[in-house]
């Protein structure tokens, strides 16, 4: 097991030059190695069969795809699989001229069809083309061997044993190459789907507290409404302002701040469990959104939350730090727009502010 890991890390060792892509010296390499142990049987069975020049014609091929597999470590994929394309060609013609249209070697064309459009680099319109004369080629091959009888008859068993060898080989390189080229973009597109989640979580968090941003609670908001529509569920939308923050920064210093904002960011998303959503509006200016209770209930959430917030004690670096907040409440209706909801609990903010701070203003 651990020596097929080895051997398959091996064949999956990436390319380092830029022009090249690791998916194609992959299928190269794994099309290299089919051939060789085709070539490898091929030989074993003309020298049982007595054919010496034809076992000899078998192990230059084999020698040449051995080669090949050795070659695309050399980041010259391209050029290997131009010398692979021409030697398969080479042995379908030949073996066609020899042994004729029974021994089967012909539909190895089908499979240069699909390794060229898997691994070459090459325009759909030249890859069409190729498509193109290898049909034709076919077509010529198997109107020859209507015409010419082959160099060498082979018997009934000889036959039967290439046919299926042949056939098996070329369906073991078709099944090869679409699983391996399918598998590599399966597992682009697995990556790329999570990366894109990741990029958009990204862009819906505040970097420092990790709670989601104006624009996420925006989106929260609208598809909130959406369902009320539907479910007439009300929420309630309420901004909080930490108290004297700028004097938290000067007397303690900015990072002092900041781990204070990441402190009491993690309190209320612990508190909003189960009631509704946080975000992080401003710079220590956090919207809550309460969902199914009106807001003589949320205010009452509120004040339990100002309570908690005003006997909590923040450390910092041996520094014991506290802070408190002012909250202002309104209740959505529908009956008018989302921003006069968040304005109107703003300016009870501001009314907080103006009365002394640390309360809750509904
Ligand atoms: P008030 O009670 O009226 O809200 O007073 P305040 O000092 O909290 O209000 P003000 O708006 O004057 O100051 C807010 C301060 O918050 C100013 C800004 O430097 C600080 N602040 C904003 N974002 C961050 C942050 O990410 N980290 C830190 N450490 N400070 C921040
Ligand atoms: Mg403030
Ligand atoms: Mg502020």
């Amino acid at each position: 097991m651990d020596i097929c890991k080895k051997v398959w890390n091996y064949i999956k060792k990436d390319v380092t030059n830029d022009n090249e892509t690791k998916r194609a010296a992959v299928i190269m390499r794994v099309f290299s190695l089919i051939m060789s142990a085709y070539f490898l049987f091929q030989g074993i069975f003309m020298m049982l069969c007595g054919q010496w020049s034809c076992a000899a014609v078998e192990g230059i091929f084999l020698l040449g795809y051995a080669g090949a597999f050795y070659y695309t470590y050399l980041n010259r994929t391209q050029m290997t699989l131009f010398c692979m394309l021409h030697a398969a060609l080479a042995w379908v013609l030949l073996s066609v001229f020899l042994f004729g249209w029974e021994f089967g070697s012909q539909h190895f064309l089908f499979v240069l069809l699909l390794f060229f459009f898997t691994a070459s680099h090459r325009s759909t319109g030249y890859k069409v083309g190729m498509a193109a004369v290898l049909c034709m080629l076919r077509l010529l091959l198997w109107r020859y061997a209507c015409l010419y009888a082959p160099v060498i008859a082979l018997d009934t068993f000889a036959a039967s044993v290439q046919q299926i060898l042949n056939t098996a080989v070329v369906f073991l390189l078709l099944t090869v190459i679409i699983v391996l080229f399918c598998q590599d973009t399966l597992v682009m597109e697995r990556k790329l789907v999570a990366y894109n989640e990741k990029l958009r979580e990204a862009s819906l968090r505040d970097p420092l507290t990790k709670l989601y941003n104006r624009r996420a609670m925006l989106e929260y908001m609208n598809e909130l409404i959406r369902n009320l529509r539907r479910c007439g569920e009300w929420f309630d939308v309420a901004i909080g302002d930490i108290d004297f923050f700028k004097k938290v920064n000067d007397t303690y210093g900015h990072e002092a701040g900041d781990a204070v904002l990441v402190y009491i960011a993690d309190m209320i998303t612990d508190y909003m469990k189960n009631k509704g959503e946080v975000c992080r509006w401003g710079g220590e200016e956090f919207l809550f959104v309460f969902r199914g209770i009106n807001g003589e209930e949320a205010a009452k959430e509120l004040e339990k939350l100002r309570f908690m917030i005003e006997r909590s004690e923040i450390f910092y670096k041996d520094q014991r730090i506290s802070v408190t907040m002012t909250f202002g409440l309104d209740e959505y209706n529908r009956n008018r727009p989302l921003d006069d909801t968040i304005n109107s609990a703003d300016q009870k903010l501001y009314m907080g502010k103006k009365s002394g701070r640390n309360r809750v203003i509904f």
